[in-house]
């Protein structure tokens, strides 16, 4: 189903339940999507199974239904989909936007983090142990983040060609993205800052695929003590659905609001109610990263 008007998404990974760090970001798109009158989708990032933990699908859904954020429609899994990002890839390629590259990962990896297009002009076949890249050009790209501000990249120099089908056939994340906030209709983005310098890279697969580009907005990450981003690896605590209320105000703390007193001992849905009221995107710290 395709939406109209304002429509957000949150669009957690199941490698675990949600930790705080995932309730502000869940939280934030939520309030955004609301306070515009907008719809609010949840999508499962389901592309990587060896990175999933069974189980977590379930758990969020649990915990978002216990904190009161209700989504719109049905829950789109990207496991299911894989179709339709095959068919955008193989469109790419057509179009001669892609390479076939078999380096290996101890050869990108000591490259920086930048891919020099070393089989750019290889021309190798397809087949087992060989992904897919799109080319890069040195055109910045430039967006305006509602709340970070002017952020551009020149992908070629700073990012290289990136890929879409991993060696071991698994489709990447920039792909998948691009081809579900698309056929979704989303039309803003409400996510981590750690994925704000995924953007340019999304936003040149939406151009060459002659797809408009959501607005975009990056939250601060939420970090422990020792500067991590809260998660499974860093063995972030799953939030705890007992105490929802009192997490949910420090959870919009953490977005610049404050509720009032009155409201300590109140239910989930009536503090969203107020989060909802009272959401400004101007509150939001512009920062990369903020304490748990
Ligand atoms: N699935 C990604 C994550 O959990 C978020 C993707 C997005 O919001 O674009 O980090």
């Amino acid at each position: 189903m395709v939406w109209e008007g304002y429509v957000g998404r949150f669009a957690p990974s199941p490698t675990g339940p949600l930790h705080f760090g995932s309730l502000v970001a869940a939280l934030a798109s939520y309030l955004d999507a609301r306070a515009h009158g907008g719809k609010w989708l949840v999508r499962i990032e389901d592309l990587d199974p060896p990175r999933e933990i069974s189980g977590s699908s379930a758990r969020i859904l649990e915990q978002l239904r216990i904190f009161a954020m209700n989504w719109d429609g049905e829950v789109v899994f990207q496991s299911a989909r894989l179709s339709a990002y095959r068919h955008i890839l193989q469109q790419l390629e057509r179009q001669g936007h892609c390479f076939h590259c078999d380096c290996s990962r101890k050869r990108v990896n000591a490259l920086d983090g930048v891919y020099d297009g070393f089989c750019r002009g290889r021309e190798l076949a397809s087949g087992p142990n060989v992904a897919i890249r799109v080319r890069t050009n040195p055109e910045l790209i430039q967006l305006t983040d509602r709340i970070q501000g002017d952020y551009t990249q020149n992908l070629e120099q700073e990012v290289g060609d990136f890929i879409l089908q991993r060696k071991d056939g698994l489709l990447s994340y920039q792909l998948a993205v691009v081809v579900d906030d698309a056929a979704q209709g989303v039309t803003h983005v409400v996510r981590g800052h750690d994925l704000l310098s995924s953007t340019p890279r999304q936003i040149y697969l939406q151009q060459l695929l002659g797809l408009a580009s959501p607005s975009y907005a990056h939250i601060p990450i939420i970090v422990n003590e020792l500067g991590q981003k809260l998660s499974k690896q860093h063995f972030a605590k799953a939030i705890d659905c007992a105490n929802a209320s009192s997490l949910l105000a420090s959870a919009l703390r953490s977005l610049g609001m404050e509720p009032p007193p009155s409201l300590n001992r109140t239910t989930p849905s009536l503090l969203l109610e107020w989060g909802v009221e009272h959401w400004d995107i101007q509150r939001v710290p512009k920062l990369a990263k903020i304490m748990e």
